[in-house]
């Protein structure tokens, strides 16, 4: 096998490791979509709007979630799809033995010492979190709810500028859309 075909067996099989992983689980908003289409509208993000082609960071956009949220462990990461892989993963994962505000706090403070590959998965992963909460918010968030998560997500990408002013301007973007938050 190219290193391209290679490259694409290993995103491919990302894609249905996470499939796998999140089968059970819904995203929060009212329709309840399934999970994995999160994943997927990262690495489509970092793709197509960053023009991002380093198939380490496209991989562990699809595969961002399953430490945090699904029983996935980091040895079963290495072991699957490597060292680098999974690293970019932990890196852009919450502890989950904190609570949550501390959890947030965490995500600001670190936001400017993990590695470049993994500003890029946390810079996608913030533009897809924003647009959902626009277009197809959780039930019941009210408008000042939506603009505390706005702002907090500002702050955690304010600490990694410089890494892809591309993605960073897509962000800023969608984030001036708060100002249609009643
Ligand atoms: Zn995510």
């Amino acid at each position: 096998m190219n290193k391209q075909d290679k490259h694409l067996a290993n995103f491919i099989k990302a894609v249905a490791f996470a499939a796998e992983k999140h089968r059970r689980q819904r995203r929060k908003d009212v329709e309840a979509s399934p999970y994995i289409n999160h994943p997927i509208a990262l690495a489509n993000v970092l793709s197509h709007e960053g023009g991002v082609d380093d198939i380490d960071v496209l991989c562990a956009a699809i595969l961002h979630d399953t430490i945090e949220d699904t029983k996935t462990t980091a040895e079963e990461l290495e072991q699957v799809f490597g060292a680098k892989i999974m690293s970019i993963v932990l890196e852009v994962s919450d502890d989950k033995n904190l609570k949550s505000a501390e959890r947030k706090q965490q995500q600001i403070e670190h936001a400017p010492h993990i590695s470049h590959e993994a500003k890029l998965v946390k810079l996608a992963d913030k533009i897809c979190n924003l647009r959902d909460i626009l277009t197809m918010p959780p039930a019941g968030w009210s408008a000042q709810r939506k603009q505390t998560y706005f702002d907090w997500a500002k702050k955690v990408i304010d600490g990694l500028r410089g890494a892809h002013p591309q993605l960073e301007a897509i962000f800023d973007a969608v984030y001036a859309q708060s100002q249609t938050f009643t």
